[in-house]
């Protein structure tokens, strides 16, 4: 069993703990928590040991009754592999402490690129990561970018792509994050950071984007219009999304008008959570003009890099190839919808 220790139990973090431990080929060795809040809490009774992200604040935990295993240090020291899931910029702190103990490490998307030694989606680039020490695991934008170019760009060759991101202002447990009515354009500037981003996992990729903020916190919406290299029909395209496993081309007859109905779904379907970890594609919407697609996607940002965190656990220790791995991750959570 591949040993996963997860450092930074939030939003991501907690996702992928839960998603590890659904696999038949791995164990949650431990969780790190900086404070003993809600979540904390949550963890011990999940069944996760819990190890302090700092160690000045262990009195916290044990004035909180809050049971720990131990530190940071020890948690890296006894895993095959550590998933951090801290907030932007820790992660890259972090892995000097990985380094040190010579513990394997994904990073995630709120990690600039050079802080790993590769970045990682499981459908475009698995292979690339097998052997090093640091990968990281691109954002949910990217993510849902990069699940998308890739059977195109394989199956119909990609002269660009133009995207429009129309991005939740923020999760709903970010309080304190906006705008509460607002449009802004972000950045103003352009291009938006996802398109370099999309670079990392295709170098040679034609990409312009553009972001928006919006009072929203469900999921993020892409507008999307790739200038392909032929002319499929829009059946063609729609039969290719829908033989990937992890988009899930929206039905007209589902009656689904946007992320609201999106996530009533994954409610009534039971996803934990309430998560979509796939693509949502708008059926209606994919379109061709000549040689150019269009279509809208939604994507559940808390989600949708989980599936890639396990998959990437596996490729950076040569545990498998994508294929399998991509398949055991999809059956033991469940995905398909
Ligand atoms: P979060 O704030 O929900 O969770 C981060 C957790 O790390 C919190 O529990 C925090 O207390 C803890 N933490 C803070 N400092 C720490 C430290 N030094 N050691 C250990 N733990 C520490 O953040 P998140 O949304 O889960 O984001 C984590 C990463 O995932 C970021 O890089 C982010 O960009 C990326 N990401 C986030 C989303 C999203 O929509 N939430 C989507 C994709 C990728």
């Amino acid at each position: 069993m591949i040993q996963v220790a997860i450092n930074g139990y939030g939003t991501i973090g907690k996702r992928v703990a839960d998603a590890v431990r659904a696999q038949p080929d791995m164990e949650v060795v431990g969780v790190a928590k900086t404070r003993p809040n809600f979540e904390a809490e949550t963890a011990v009774e999940k069944g996760y040991p819990l190890y302090a992200a700092i160690e000045d604040r262990i009195e916290l935990f044990d004035d909180a009754g809050i049971e720990l295993a131990g530190t940071v240090d020890e948690l890296v020291a006894a895993a095959d592999v550590v998933v951090d899931a801290c907030p932007s910029g820790i992660g890259a702190d972090n892995v000097e402490m990985y380094r040190e103990h010579d513990t394997p490490a994904l990073l995630q998307g709120g990690e600039d690129a050079d802080a790993a030694d590769v970045s990682f989606n499981a459908r475009a680039n698995f292979d690339e990561t097998t052997g090093t020490d640091v990968a990281r695991v691109v954002s949910c934008n990217t993510t849902g970018l990069s699940r998308l170019v890739a059977p195109l760009e394989e199956e119909y060759g990609i002269e660009k792509v133009r995207a429009t991101l129309v991005r939740r202002g923020g999760d709903p447990a970010q309080t304190g994050r906006g705008p509460i009515n607002d449009i802004l354009p972000n950045p103003v500037s352009l291009p938006s950071h996802h398109g370099p981003d999309v670079n990392t996992i295709f170098p040679d990729l034609a990409i312009d984007t553009l972001g928006l903020k919006v009072p929203a916190t469900l999921m993020h919406t892409h507008s999307i219009n790739v200038e392909l290299e032929s002319t499929p029909d829009a059946a063609e395209v729609r039969d290719l999304l829908e033989s990937q496993s992890r988009t899930f081309v929206i039905d007209e007859h589902m009656a689904i008008d946007g992320a609201g109905k999106l996530k009533e779904y994954a409610q009534d379907v039971g996803r934990p959570r309430a998560d979509i970890w796939e693509n949502c594609i708008w059926g209606e919407s994919i379109t061709m003009e000549g040689n150019d697609l269009y279509l809208f996607q939604a994507i559940h940002q808390e989600s949708d890099v989980v599936p890639e965190n396990v998959d990437a656990v596996r490729a950076i220790l040569g545990e498998s190839d994508a294929a399998e791995s991509i398949e055991t991750t999809n059956e033991a959570l469940g995905m398909g919808i």
